[in-house]
């Protein structure tokens, strides 16, 4: 336990609350780490997993064949599935389904996926006021692909393991 005189010095010259400021001015003129973000952004990776995206061919076909490889390995078992052949003979989905609010975000999915179909994007800045919104179907992510492809494909381009 303190000396009672010496803690009653420490109270009655406030030496604590000194030893704090000193602190704080310390930090005050040293260089800052903080990022104001949205104005501000920290730097990301090419493989950054934020908002899923289910991209197309050049030509403004699906690339997703139905697989269904990355529902198969989705440990959270966020992606629902469902296909139908098509009058062409091919397979495409007729349902995909993501559900955000299960998603941990993984990228299993995008790993596993043949066709570079299903990709994470580098889309953090999203938000829902529902669960619902949080479900993203085929058309949100489409959409999600067509909006976002450029930088998509430069991603893909600059990460050697994607070639
Ligand atoms: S990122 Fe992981 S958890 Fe999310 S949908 Fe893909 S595989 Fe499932
Ligand atoms: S997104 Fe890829 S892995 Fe998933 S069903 Fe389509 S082709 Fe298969």
């Amino acid at each position: 336990m303190a000396n009672p005189v010496k803690r009653w010095f420490q109270s009655f010259f406030l030496l604590e609350m000194l030893r704090g400021m000193r602190l704080t001015g310390r930090y005050f003129f040293a260089r800052k780490f903080t990022v104001q973000y949205p104005e501000e952004t920290t730097p990301q990776s090419p493989r950054f997993r934020g908002l899923h995206a289910l991209r197309r061919y050049e030509n403004g076909e699906e690339r997703c064949i139905a697989c269904k490889l990355c529902e198969a390995v989705c440990p959270a078992l966020a992606i629902t599935i469902e296909s139908e052949e098509r009058s062409d003979g091919t397979r495409r989905t007729s349902r995909y389904d993501i559900d955000l609010s299960k998603c941990i975000f993984c990228g299993l999915c995008e790993e596993s996926c043949p066709v570079d179909s299903i990709v994470e994007s580098r889309v953090l800045s999203y938000h829902a006021e529902t669960r619902s919104e949080l479900l993203y179907d085929k058309i949100r992510l489409l959409g999600n692909g067509d909006r976002l492809e450029g930088e998509l494909a430069r991603d893909r381009q600059a990460d050697s393991s994607y070639r």
